[in-house]
């Protein structure tokens, strides 16, 4: 036992080998108190028995001196023999006195110690022997014992404070040696115990204190020397099994607490966290790093019409992707819903990091087979590169959200690097996605309508409804708003009000007496909603009138997925009596096999080749050759000079719509200049020059 723990243990005093130590102590002092006691009732026995031996020879040997002396009246011989008893040490006084009573001899001792009080108290064990006598007879040899005459009688006292005053000699030693036996062995075994008990126990509660279960290389504890079997190996096994439950336990819970479940890729927590790591090595090192944030784009579209199981189906093998097909030293994680996240930390210029991103993209773009259709995965990525772009975590994920934000709303890019002036637009953004809900509740929304004429005779044919926002007395254009209310499906109810509200305009100008087709736009997401054909239904049912004035166009784009599902929708509005019209026609990639089976009324030439005409005439001249093929009617939208007017109307494009004609005015405006110079009749002339 080392000094130290020595010391430990006698300041510890509930410490095992303290409190072991006292009991131990507690109880050798208690079996050593009962032999103690054993012993000294033994010692009294043989104290009492030995005065007894002792009287009974001192009477032996004193008979027959004595009797001679009383036998003979020889009282010197009497007072001799007497002396000499008193020479015995414990004989105290002796004296014989003859049968008629008379006092032959006597002699009597003083006292040659002073016994104590211990002595005086223990006295009563031997005041019982204080004495013997015996009667002496006359030498008449010849006759028996018991016919011979007493002549005299012999007393003899002993000092039994002297037998007294041994046994407490005795019991003091007897004391004495008990309590330093107790003593003794309650050291010997204390140290036994220690060594072979608490030592041990304490070495391995020391192991046990350095264990982290937590940490992913632990050790288990060690067995306990000269424990290689038995109780306390027992003890090491059930801890170092606890332990390995343990750590198990602690690994899938932080497994569980930064590993996304569905795709087992880092989550938020995860990320997090190595950004952290990545922000210090970057300091360290002087190096930048790149923050990804990418999003997939019509991800809800997947889950909504294909259904959550093959959403999660697109997630997990485009994480399997991520996972098996990039560098390792690109950190890929899921924030949850359709976001990824990525953190390049080696790349050595601009060009070098858009060339990754590009890789991340052209693996996103790969076709994924769900519920027996090949879906081709888009994405948005937004770039952040630390420190330029963020310094810390979370200016750094904002910021490369706000950029994958504006590569969304940009169509044209995939990827956008973060630029300062972003995070005025992502604000504004934020503003008008928070009063877009209470656009109609404030009735903010407004119709504006544009014309579209016959190309032959100028005539009103028709006219387009196109949605206006007025917030705040300015006027936001569908083109800013129209993609918030998609994706936070607001579109949903601000297109059944719009429908109603255009049926109540057909009412009133039928009211009045004038038919045209009053063209309105569908968004993608009304479609996809479950209840839309019912909904309309609901809406038609109070308008009965006017379902054969609408026409629904629908952008080619919004034709690209589901297609099966699109159709049976188009199917059922033209059965309802409602035109149908292909808008922006040319953007998307639409084959002549749908287009057949669709059973179309009108396609819409894009404007972006309406305003390359007469330069570059291929897409337009081919759009309107194939309507005419179908037997659709061709509409040209954006027409903004003459040039593009008489070009359509040579090539036979039907109808036309643009600035050249009428740019989109309110309903006042559009009555006032277009219908009220003759509400009776159908078609108003406009004069183009
Ligand atoms: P769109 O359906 O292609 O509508 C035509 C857009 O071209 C309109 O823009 C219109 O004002 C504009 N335009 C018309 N003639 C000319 C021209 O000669 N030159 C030029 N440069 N532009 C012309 P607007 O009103 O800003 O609408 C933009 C888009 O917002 C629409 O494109 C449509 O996709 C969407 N939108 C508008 N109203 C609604 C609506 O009620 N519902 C839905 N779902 N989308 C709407
Ligand atoms: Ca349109
Ligand atoms: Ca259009």
């Amino acid at each position: 036992m080392s000094l130290s723990s020595l010391k430990h243990i006698i300041q510890n005093r509930e410490s095992l080998t303290w409190r072991q130590g006292l009991r131990v102590m507690a109880a050798a002092l208690l079996v050593g108190a009962f032999i103690f006691v054993f012993e000294m009732l033994f010692v009294v026995q043989t104290l009492r028995d030995d005065t007894r031996d002792l009287q009974g020879q001192v009477l032996n040997l004193a008979e027959s001196p004595a009797t001679n002396a009383a036998w003979h009246l020889d009282n010197g011989m009497a007072d001799s023999m007497l002396e000499g008893l008193l020479a015995i040490d414990t004989v105290k006084s002796g004296r014989i006195v003859l049968a008629d009573g008379v006092l032959q001899a006597e002699v009597t001792k003083e006292r040659n110690f002073v016994p104590s009080m211990v002595d005086r108290y223990f006295h009563f064990l031997f005041a019982d022997l204080d004495h013997v006598s015996r009667q002496l007879l006359a030498p008449d040899w010849s006759s028996s014992p018991a016919e011979r005459e007493v002549i005299a009688d012999l007393y003899i006292e002993f000092d039994t404070l002297k037998t007294s005053r041994r046994f407490v000699k005795l019991i003091g030693v007897g004391f004495w040696s008990s309590i330093i036996r107790s003593f003794l062995l309650a050291l010997v075994l204390g140290i036994v115990f220690h060594r072979f008990l608490t030592r041990p126990i304490m070495k391995i509660g020391e192991n046990l204190k350095k264990v982290d279960p937590g940490s992913l290389d632990f050790k288990y504890i060690p067995n306990a020397q000269g424990h290689e079997k038995g109780e306390l190996f027992s003890l090491v096994c059930y801890f170092n099994d606890m332990l390995h439950r343990l750590a198990t336990t602690q690994q899938n819970l932080r497994r569980m607490a930064t590993r996304d479940p569905l795709t087992k890729l880092p989550n938020r927590a995860l990320i997090h966290e190595e950004l952290g790591s990545n922000i210090r090595r970057s300091l360290y090192n002087q190096r930048q790093f790149a923050l990804l944030f990418m999003d997939l784009d019509r991800f809800k579209y997947v889950n909504d019409t294909l259904g959550h199981v093959a959403g999660d189906e697109l997630l997990c093998e485009l994480a399997e992707r991520f996972r098996t097909q990039l560098p390792a030293s690109i950190r890929v994680g899921r924030l949850g819903g359709d976001e990824f996240v990525f953190i390049v930390e080696k790349f050595d210029n601009h060009t070098a990091l858009i060339g990754i991103v590009e890789d991340i993209l052209s693996l996103v773009k790969t076709p994924v087979k769900l519920n027996e259709l090949s879906i081709e995965p888009c994405a948005s990525i937004g770039i952040a590169i630390y420190p330029d772009d963020g310094k810390d975590i979370e200016q750094l994920m904002r910021h490369a959200d706000i950029a994958m934000y504006c590569a969304k709303a940009n169509s044209a890019e995939q990827y956008t690097f973060f630029e300062a002036a972003m995070i005025k637009s992502s604000e504004a953004r934020f503003q008008i996605e928070n009063c877009l809900h209470f656009a109609l509740e404030n009735n903010e929304m407004m119709l504006y309508v544009q014309p579209k004429v016959k190309a032959g005779n100028r005539k009103l044919d028709g006219c387009e409804i196109l949605l206006r926002w007025r917030l705040n007395g300015q006027v936001i254009s569908p083109a800013t708003f129209i993609p918030i209310a998609e994706e936070t499906h607001l579109i949903v109810p601000i297109g059944f009000w719009l429908i109603e509200e255009v049926c109540k305009l057909v009412r009133k100008w039928l009211d009045w007496g004038i038919e045209i087709k009053v063209a309105l736009n569908v968004s993608p997401r009304q479609l996809e909603c479950g209840e839309f054909i019912s909904t309309l239904k609901n809406i038609l049912s109070r308008y009965p009138e006017c379902t054969s004035m609408l026409e629904f166009e629908i952008t080619e784009s919004t034709l690209m997925t589901n297609l099966e599902a699109k159709l049976r929708i188009i199917k059922e509005l033209r059965a309802l009596g409602i035109s149908v019209a292909i808008d922006d026609f040319g953007t998307g990639y639409s084959s002549l096999a749908y287009l057949r089976r669709l059973q179309l009324d009108t396609l819409k030439i894009d404007q972006s080749f309406v305003s390359d005409i007469p330069y570059d005439i291929a897409i337009p001249a081919s759009i309107i050759e194939l309507a005419k093929q179908l037997g659709l009617k061709t509409v040209a939208e954006g027409v903004e000079n003459q040039d593009q007017f008489n070009w359509l109307t040579r090539k036979g494009c039907d109808l036309i719509q643009g600035y050249l004609i009428g740019r989109p005015v309110s309903v006042e405006d559009f009555e006032e200049e277009f219908l009220k110079q003759d509400k009776r009749t159908t078609n108003s002339t406009l004069i183009v020059d």
